[in-house]
């Protein structure tokens, strides 16, 4: 067993619900034991101690132990395509996106992609994900190994696109479902891995590759994600492409798409029609500040979510997002509700964190698993200590009080105080900067 000793926060209620300041536990001097893996006990490191007089002691002496951040939209693909700026998603994809997601197709080429994203993510401080997958088997082969090794919470699936994209990234429906479905046999619960079933979006799938879609959520406990309601132009097209359609979330609906296992990213124009069947059926809205800031797309109705009970998690929708650090899509989403004005819902630090750690964990259905510090849980962890001298650091111990330091941590945090990541309890090597490990 292992006592680790820090200050601790996690969020263990839901603040967008209740009252916040009751969702955040935080212990200036906490205490966590933990025992292959597992969470055993939590509380003031004095009682632990007490209780627990022979177990080794970690300390980790300033900064914020936090558990491991969720993305629950990130391309895997896309690692090495990040700062394309000035363009709208549709000229984006056709001239940043998928030229880069076509290389993928070489497996060599796909695994060096592959260890600096899974990498990338652990260097900061992201230990559980749902991975929006390339075009190609053999890079999903390699992705999920990576993942496997690595012992990360990775869910991710063949992305499936049938029409419109270039010709290489496209597969007839019939060749997506047995590819998936091998897929799917080979890694979906392996380790800590699971799979998603991942058509691109409805622009660039048919209803016949929705239908296949449909056949695989049927035969396997796997998670459904996609994109919806992202740009303008995206959903007057397909609306365009599905005229028999009610809208745009009616074209996965309709093939049996929405429901608690699924993930959709972006929905930054959704009607109210739309909220309301993904709050009845459960579904979650995987938010994504950076990348719906740097395309333009819109700002986030995060309220409008809210009071339709849709679920609402964070995505860095790399490579659309500005990097894979997902504080900075916290903040993001703060200045986005302040720039909604009297239509925004003001965000604390405590809200920042719940998006960052638990919320995603419930988008993902492992709640039970991770998300927070709670007995019984899997030690997934962040410590995110300032580098000495730096702006955080001094305004890190000049918060008043926990909320307070998870306000500067959300402001001024940035990958390079990523001191140190867990995953089961199991302490990562991070790469050493301008280091890479060797997937
Ligand atoms: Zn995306």
């Amino acid at each position: 067993m292992t006592l680790f000793r820090a200050t601790i926060m996690d969020t263990t209620g839901d603040p967008f619900t209740g009252d916040p300041a009751e969702s955040l536990l935080a212990d200036q001097d906490g205490g966590l034991l933990v025992r292959d893996g597992i969470i055993l006990a939590r509380g003031g490191f004095g009682a632990l101690r007490a209780a627990h007089p022979r177990e080794p002691v970690t300390e980790l002496s300033g900064g914020l132990l936090l558990p491991g951040f969720i993305d629950t939209h990130v391309h895997y693909p896309q690692i090495r395509a990040i700062g394309g700026l000035g363009m709208p998603l549709l000229d984006w994809l056709e001239r940043c996106a998928l030229p880069e997601e076509s290389r993928l197709a070489d497996e060599t080429y796909a695994h060096a992609v592959a260890g600096e994203f899974l990498d990338g993510l652990l260097s900061c401080g992201t230990t559980s994900a749902l991975v929006f997958g390339a075009h190609f088997t053999s890079a999903m082969d390699v992705l999920f190994d990576g993942a496997l090794r690595r012992g990360m919470n990775v869910t991710s699936g063949l992305v499936l696109s049938d029409r419109i994209l270039r010709p290489d990234l496209l597969c007839s429906p019939a060749d997506g479902l047995a590819e998936s479905r091998a897929l799917i046999d080979r890694w979906h619960g392996r380790g800590r891995l699971r799979y998603a079933v991942t058509p691109r979006f409805s622009l660039s799938a048919s209803e016949a590759m929705l239908a296949a879609c449909g056949d695989l959520m049927l035969s396997a406990d796997v998670m459904f994600t996609s994109h919806i309601n992202e740009n303008h132009r995206e959903v007057e097209t397909v609306a365009g492409l599905f005229p028999g359609s009610r809208d745009y979330l009616d074209t996965y609906d309709k093939h049996g798409l929405v429901g608690e296992r699924t993930v959709l990213a972006h929905n930054v124009h959704a009607t109210d029609a739309e909220l309301a069947v993904l709050g009845e059926q459960g579904a979650f809205v995987a938010h994504c500040p950076t990348s719906n800031s740097a395309l333009g797309s819109g700002l986030f109705p995060l309220r409008r979510h809210i009071e339709r009970g849709v679920g609402i998690s964070l995505g860095s929708d790399v490579g659309a997002g500005t990097g894979l650090f997902l504080p900075k899509e916290g903040l993001q989403a703060y200045f986005m509700q302040q720039l909604l004005g009297t239509d925004g819902t003001p965000l604390s630090p405590i809200h920042l964190l719940f998006l960052a750690t638990a919320a995603g964990a419930r988008a993902l259905g492992i709640a039970d698993r991770v998300g927070d510090f709670s007995p019984g849980k899997e030690f997934d962890a962040v410590w995110v200590k300032p580098a000495a001298g730096s702006t955080y650091g001094v305004n890190l111990v000049h918060a008043s009080d926990a909320t307070d330091a998870l306000a500067r941590t959300f402001a001024l945090a940035t990958p390079a105080d990523v001191a140190a990541v867990w995953l089961r309890g199991e302490q990562v090597v991070l790469p050493a900067p301008g280091e890479r490990i060797p997937s």
